[in-house]
């Protein structure tokens, strides 16, 4: 099931780069794997993936410790509180979701306490009027990105974002694009952004052509997930 899923993805990102004349291998796909069990990421990385994504600090923390999986690359997705950054910080490969320097600082001093320089994104919302996360405009994304480059032990690879829920392409198509666009503006001004983290099970075609370059998928490989679990 899981295979015969990823292949299915697979074959829809090459499709995508094809079209928008992009090489296959400049998209990561990164399996969510939250609410799923330690044993279906072994599943997923005996498929192949090595690239995993977690929403909650502890969950990360417990699974990474359970599987040890070697040439495994663990990404945080979900929001970051203060106190769980030591969670994450230790196991993941990027953190995806910084939006406050208080956050930003928190991660800096952990990662130096023990030796790390730490990859993060910058989380923008675009999209969701409801949710209290992510940065708003590109005027914060600039003062944040500005203020995070002098933290000595954090490496500000690219931005984030989460579409809306909705099938209307053009929505979509200009979320993605205006992450990009934000992404060019930093990079004219200095900036060295190289990760577009955007696209899910709903709309990663469209983030591909819009020049994705690490897609979180998690329905399109698992199935519908079981908050249950
Ligand atoms: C759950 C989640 C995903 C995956 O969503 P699917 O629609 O199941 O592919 C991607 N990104 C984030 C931040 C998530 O929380």
């Amino acid at each position: 099931m899981i295979l015969e899923n990823l292949n299915i993805v697979k074959a829809h990102v090459r499709e995508s780069c094809e079209v928008s004349r992009r090489d296959p291998e400049s998209v990561r796909i990164i399996s969510v794997t939250k609410t799923q069990p330690a044993e279906t990421i072994r599943e997923v990385y005996s498929c192949g993936m090595r690239d995993v994504g977690e929403n909650k600090a502890q969950e990360l923390r417990d699974k990474s410790t359970e599987l040890q999986l070697p040439g495994i690359n663990w990404h945080f997705i979900g929001h970051l509180q203060s106190n769980k950054v030591k969670y994450v910080v230790p196991v993941a490969e990027f953190i995806h979701s910084v939006d406050s320097l208080k956050i930003a600082t928190d991660i800096d001093s952990f990662a130096n306490k023990i030796g790390k320089i730490q990859n993060i994104l910058l989380e923008v919302n675009l999209a969701d009027e409801a949710s209290k996360f992510g940065l708003r405009d590109f005027d914060s994304v600039q003062k944040l990105a500005e203020s995070v480059n002098l933290l000595p032990n954090i490496k500000l690879c690219g931005l984030m974002t989460m579409a809306p829920y909705t099938m209307d392409e053009y929505i979509l198509r200009k979320c993605f694009a205006d992450l990009r666009h934000f992404s060019d503006s930093l990079n004219n001004s200095g900036f060295g952004l190289k990760e577009l983290s955007m696209g899910m099970t709903n709309d990663y075609r469209i983030a591909i052509e819009e020049g994705a370059t690490m897609i979180r998928i998690g329905t399109a490989i698992f199935g519908e997930r079981n908050y249950n679990y």
